[in-house]
C-alpha cells in the first residue's frame, strides 16, 4: 500500500513542515511514496533493522565504547514519588517491546530477542548532605558515570535510570539508553507516556494510553522486507549521483594529530546564541523562504568552509526517520542519517549560499528513507579506522524535548556524555526564545579552547551574514573584538634602532671602539678591526674611483676568505650593493646573474678568474697581496649613502621560475641587526662561525653580528659548509660560541656522533628549513646550549620571527614563534582575511625589513609586495608562500609551502 510521503515526523514544526512542502514543489522534487507497515507475520525472533545492524557492528569493534549511549539528564523540583515513577517506568517498559529488547548472534547473524518481562529499578543516590560547589561536581560525575557506563546488548537492559537527591524536593533524573532501542524522538515518547502515567496513577486511576499499533520488530522486519523494493532503489541512485567521486574528507585545524584509530572520546560545549540574533535568523529565514534548520547549516557549512579552505563541504544530519504514523508513538531507533553536501565554489554570497544549501536539504529530505547504512555499503568509502565514511561532522536541529510531570517542575540539565561518534557535532534546538545547544567534540582532536573559539566565530559568521546577506561567505568575518585585539597585540613590535644608519658606518663605529681587537680569523690569517677597515677602505676607494656609488650594483664572485670580507665591507664603503655570486654555481647561473643584475664591475679571486662566464663587468682581481689596491688611501670615506640606498642584491630561485635578485635597504638589514644584537648580544668571549655561502642571507648577519660588536668572525674554509667533521673540528679548536645551523646541516653534525666536543657552544641558530622536536630533542640532549629557531624569507632581511626552543615542547611542530622587532605577521586565508588562532592561512610579512621589491621585476614585485591593508601608513605586505597558524599563545607554527592548491588544500597535521 503506498501513500504521500508526510514529512509530519521528520521533527521539524507544523510551520517547518508546510515550507518543506512548498520548496520541494517549487524546486521540482519529487518525494517518492511511503509505505503502510503491518505487524509482522512471525512474532518470535526478528532480524534488526538497518540502524541496528550498523549499531551493533560498532558495538562488536568496541563494546566499551559509551558513544551510542544516549544521555538524557533532568533537574526534578517538587515532591517527586519515586515509587510512582518506578511504576511508571514499568508501565512503559511493559507497553514498549523496544525496551525489551536484546541482541544476540544465531547462526552468526544478529537477531533481536524480546524478554516477555523486564523490571526496571531505580537507583538513588544520596547528595544532599554534599554541600554546593561539591554537589554540582558530584551530579556531573555520576552523570558521567551513568552515561558512560557500557550497556551489554546480549543481556540488557539497555536502558538505565538513576535518581540523584539533592534534598527532599530536589532530584536529578539520568537516563541512559543505548541507541540500539532508542533515539531523541524516543525521549519525547517516554516523556509523554511518563507525564500521562504518573498523573492516572497519582489519582489512583487507570492510564489511557492507545495501544500501539505495531511493534519495533515490526518495523525492523518491514525494513528488511521492502530492501530491494522500487522505491528504494530510486532513493540510492539518487545518493550515488550525489556522493560520486572520491569524497573529501574534512581537513578541519585540529589541535592534535589524528589517532590511527578513532577513541570516541568526546566533550561538550553549551552555548546560547542571543535573542537578538536568534530572531533574526528566523526573520531572515522567513525572508528568504528557508527553514530555520538551514540558514543554520548554511552558517555551519560556511564555518567549516572557512575553517578548512576545502569548496566542498559534507556534513551528515540525523532526521527523525518517523514517516509513518504506526512508528510514531514507539521508541526505538528509527533515526536515519541525510547527507548535505554543499558546494562553495564561485565565491556564493550568503544569499546564494542559502538557495544552494536549500535545494541540497530539501532533495536530501525528499530521499530521506533510504538507510543510511545503505548507502554505506552500496558507495563502499575505503576503510579508515581513524575516521567516519562519508561525513566527519554532523549537524543536528532538533525539536526541544521539553519534559514535563503533573506537579512537578522539570527542567533539562546539560550534562556531558564524555564521548562522541564523530569529529564534531553541532547540535542545536530552539527554545522558543532562543536557538542554543553544543558543540559535541572529539577530545582527541580538539581542545575545549578552540571549541569555544568556534562556537564564537560560528555566531560572528552567522550575524555577519544576517546583516548582510550579499557579501561574499569567504569575506565574512570570524574573528571577534578581543581576538582582533590579541592579534593585533602580538604584531605590536616597535622599538628604536638606528633608522638612518648604514651598515658600514656601525662598522666603522665599532672599528673605533676596538681597533686592535680580532676582527677576522681564517686558516692561518687574521685581521684586527683597523687593519679590516683600512683594506676595506683601499677598495672603497678603488670602486669610489671607477665610478662606483649608491644604487651601483657590485658583483663579488669570490669564495671564502679574508678578501671575501674585505670585498663585502669595500663595496659598502663605495656606497655601492653588494651582489653575491657564489664561484660553485653552474657557470650559465653566473651568466645569467652578471647579466640580469647588469653589474658594472666585478669582484673576484685570481685563482677565479678561469671560471667566469663572460661578462661586460669591469674586473677588480683581488688577490692577498692587494696589488689592485695599491696606491689607495686607507682613511674612512665620506658616507655618501643612505639607509634607503640598497645594501645588497641576493638572488633566490624560489621554488619554481628564474631566479630574482632581492632589493635589501640599509635601513631594513640595519633594523634586523638592531634586533638581532640587541636580543642576542655578543660579549668579548663569543666567537662566530661564518660558514653559510654568502649568496645565502643568513650569511649577511654571520658576518655582521660579531663585527658591529668587535667579536671576531671565523671564516670557514671554502667548502667546510658541506663538510661535518670539519665543522665540528673548527668548532672545538677556534672555541666558536654561536652558530647558525639549518636543520639538514645539523642534522649532519649529530651523525658525526661526537658534537659532544662542541662544548664551546653556548647558542645555536636553526632556520631556512623546517625544524623538528625530534632534531631540538637530539641537539638539546647533546648539548647544553640555547637553540632558537628562525624563520624568514630573503624578502624580509632574513629574518621575521624567532622562537627559543624548550626542552618540554607542546604539540608536534617547533615553532617559528613571534616576529621580530618593527614587524609584523599577518596570517591570511585567500581572500586575504585574518586568520583565527589555530587556523591555517598564508604568512604575509610587513615591517621594516621588507625589500624594496625585485630587482628589474616590477611586476613581480607588485604581485608580491601588495599594500598592506591593515595599516593606514601606506605600508606594503609582503606574500610568502608559507603556510602557518598561530598557536593560542601567538606563537607561530610553521606548516609547510603552500605553493600549489593541493598542498594549501591537503595539508594535514
Ligand atoms: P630564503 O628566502 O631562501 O631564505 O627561504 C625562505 C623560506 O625558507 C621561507 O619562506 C620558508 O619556506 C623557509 N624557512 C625559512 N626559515 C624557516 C624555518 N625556521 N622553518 C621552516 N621554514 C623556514
Ligand atoms: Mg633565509
Amino acid at each position: 500500500m503506498e501513500r504521500e510521503n508526510s514529512f509530519a515526523n521528520t521533527g521539524m514544526s507544523a510551520e517547518q513542515q508546510e515550507l518543506l512542502r512548498y520548496l520541494l514543489e517549487e524546486e521540482g522534487i519529487e518525494a517518492p511514496r511511503t509505505q503502510t507497515i503491518l505487524p509482522r507475520p512471525d512474532q518470535s525472533n526478528a532480524p534488526l533493522s538497518f540502524s541496528q545492524q550498523r549499531l551493533w557492528f560498532l558495538h562488536q569493534l568496541d563494546p566499551r565504547s559509551a558513544c551510542y549511549n544516549e544521555p538524557t539528564s533532568v533537574q526534578v523540583t517538587g515532591r517527586l514519588d519515586v515509587g510512582l515513577l518506578e511504576r511508571c517506568v514499568n508501565e512503559i517498559v511493559r507497553r514498549h517491546e523496544s525496551l525489551r529488547t536484546v541482541f544476540r548472534a544465531v547462526d552468526g547473524r544478529p537477531t533481536q530477542k524480546i524478554r516477555e518481562s523486564l523490571t526496571i529499578e531505580i537507583p538513588i543516590t544520596d547528595l544532599s548532605a554534599v554541600p554546593e560547589p561539591d554537589r554540582s561536581a558530584k551530579v556531573r560525575h555520576c552523570a558521567l558515570e551513568t552515561f558512560q557506563r557500557p550497556f551489554d546488548l546480549a543481556e540488557g537492559p539497555l536502558v538505565r535510570f538513576r535518581l540523584l537527591r539533592a534534598g527532599e524536593q530536589e532530584h536529578v533524573l539520568l537516563i541512559a539508553a543505548h541507541h540500539i532501542i532508542s533515539d531523541g524522538w524516543s525521549t519525547g515518547v517516554l516523556f509523554q507516556e511518563l507525564a500521562a502515567l504518573y498523573d492516572a496513577y497519582s489519582d489512583g486511576g487507570e492510564p489511557r494510553l492507545p495501544d500501539l499499533p505495531i511493534q519495533y520488530a515490526d518495523f525492523a522486519h518491514w525494513q528488511n522486507q521492502s530492501l530491494s523494493n522500487e522505491l528504494l532503489e530510486s532513493h540510492l541512485a539518487y545518493w550515488k549521483e550525489k556522493l560520486r567521486g572520491p569524497l573529501p574528507s574534512l581537513d578541519l585545524p585540529q589541535d592534535r594529530p589524528r589517532p590511527p584509530v578513532q577513541s570516541y572520546r568526546g566533550a561538550r560545549h553549551y552555548f546560547c546564541l542571543p535573542q537578538s540574533l536568534s530572531e533574526d535568523v528566523k526573520t531572515l529565514s522567513q525572508r528568504e523562504g528557508v527553514t530555520v534548520f538551514m540558514t543554520l547549516l548554511a552558517a555551519f557549512q560556511a564555518l567549516l568552509h572557512r575553517y578548512s579552505g576545502q569548496d566542498d563541504i559534507i556534513v551528515g544530519s540525523p532526521v527523525a526517520g518517523r514517516n509513518w504514523p504506526e512508528v510514531e508513538g514507539l521508541i526505538g531507533c528509527f533515526l536515519n542519517t541525510i547527507v548535505l553536501r554543499t558546494d562553495f565554489s564561485g565565491r556564493p554570497n550568503f544569499r546564494e549560499l542559502l538557495a544552494r544549501v536549500r535545494r541540497v536539504a530539501a532533495e536530501a529530505y525528499a530521499h530521506q528513507e533510504l538507510p543510511f547504512e545503505r548507502l554505506v555499503e552500496e558507495l563502499q568509502p575505503k576503510r579508515d579506522t581513524s575516521r567516519n565514511p562519508i561525513f566527519q561532522v554532523m549537524f543536528v536541529l532538533q525539536n526541544p524535548v521539553k519534559p514535563k510531570l503533573p506537579g512537578l517542575s522539570l527542567q533539562p540539565l546539560n550534562l556531558d556524555r564524555g564521548a562522541t561518534p564523530f569529529d564534531l557535532i553541532l547540535s542545536m534546538e530552539d527554545n522558543g526564545e532562543r536557538l542554543g545547544g553544543w558543540f559535541e567534540y572529539n577530545t582527541d582532536l580538539f581542545d575545549p579552547e578552540t571549541i569555544a573559539r568556534a562556537v564564537a566565530h560560528f555566531e560572528r559568521l552567522l550575524a555577519g551574514a544576517i546583516l548582510n546577506p550579499e557579501k561574499e561567505v569567504s569575506r565574512l568575518s570570524l574573528l571577534t573584538d578581543p581576538e582582533r585585539r590579541q592579534l593585533s597585540s602580538w604584531n605590536s613590535t616597535q622599538a628604536d634602532y638606528p633608522s638612518e644608519r648604514c651598515l658600514h658606518e656601525w662598522f666603522e663605529a665599532q672599528v673605533e671602539r676596538s681597533p686592535n681587537a680580532i676582527a677576522v680569523i681564517f686558516e692561518n690569517g687574521r685581521l684586527t678591526f683597523r687593519e679590516l677597515n683600512r683594506r676595506a677602505n683601499r677598495l672603497g676607494r678603488k670602486l669610489k674611483k671607477m665610478g662606483v656609488g649608491p644604487e651601483t650594483l657590485v658583483a663579488i664572485c669570490m669564495e671564502r676568505s679574508i678578501e671575501m670580507v674585505v670585498a663585502l665591507l669595500g663595496v659598502l664603503k663605495a656606497g655601492a650593493a653588494y651582489v653575491p655570486l657564489d664561484p660553485e654555481y653552474p657557470r650559465e647561473r653566473l651568466a645569467f646573474m652578471l647579466q640580469d643584475c647588469g653589474a658594472p664591475v666585478l669582484l673576484t679571486q685570481p685563482e677565479l678568474l678561469g671560471a667566469l662566464p663572460e661578462h661586460s663587468a669591469r674586473l677588480v682581481v683581488l688577490d692577498r697581496a692587494q696589488t689592485a689596491l695599491a696606491g689607495e688611501s686607507d682613511e674612512n670615506l665620506a658616507g655618501t649613502t643612505r639607509a634607503e640606498n640598497v645594501a645588497y642584491v641576493i638572488y633566490t630561485s624560489g621554488s619554481t621560475g628564474q631566479p630574482k635578485g632581492v632589493m635589501i635597504t640599509h635601513g631594513a638589514i640595519c633594523n634586523h641587526m638592531a634586533w638581532m644584537l640587541e636580543r642576542f648580544p655578543l660579549s668579548s668571549s663569543d666567537r662566530v662561525v661564518q660558514k653559510t655561502p654568502f649568496s645565502f642571507d643568513a650569511s649577511v648577519w654571520e658576518f655582521y653580528a660579531p663585527l658591529l660588536s668587535g667579536v671576531p668572525l671565523v671564516v670557514a674554509r671554502p667548502g667546510g659548509h658541506r663538510d661535518a667533521a670539519y665543522l665540528i673540528d673548527l668548532i672545538a679548536r677556534q672555541r666558536i660560541t654561536v652558530i647558525q645551523l639549518v636543520p639538514s646541516l645539523l642534522e649532519m653534525l649529530l651523525e658525526e656522533n661526537r658534537l659532544e666536543q662542541c662544548r664551546s657552544l653556548r647558542r645555536v641558530f636553526c632556520g631556512g628549513e623546517s625544524l623538528s622536536v625530534e632534531l631540538q630533542q637530539r641537539l638539546l640532549a647533546c648539548l647544553d646550549v640555547e637553540l632558537h629557531n628562525l624563520y624568514g624569507p630573503t624578502e624580509a632581511s632574513i629574518d621575521a620571527s624567532y622562537w627559543t626552543c624548550r626542552r618540554e615542547t607542546v604539540g608536534t611542530h617547533v615553532p617559528i614563534g613571534r616576529p621580530i622587532s618593527n614587524t609584523e605577521i599577518y596570517i591570511l586565508d585567500r581572500e586575504l582575511n585574518p586568520v583565527p588562532i589555530g587556523v591555517r592561512g598564508e604568512i604575509f610579512l610587513a615591517g621594516k625589513g621588507l625589500a624594496r621589491g625585485y630587482l628589474r621585476r616590477p611586476s613581480l614585485t607588485a604581485e608580491k609586495f601588495v599594500p598592506n591593508p591593515f595599516s593606514s601608513e601606506g605600508s606594503r605586505l609582503y606574500r610568502t608562500g608559507d603556510l602557518a597558524r598561530y598557536r593560542s599563545d601567538g606563537a607561530v607554527e610553521f606548516l609547510g609551502r603552500g605553493d600549489d592548491q593541493v598542498k594549501l588544500r591537503g595539508f594535514r597535521i
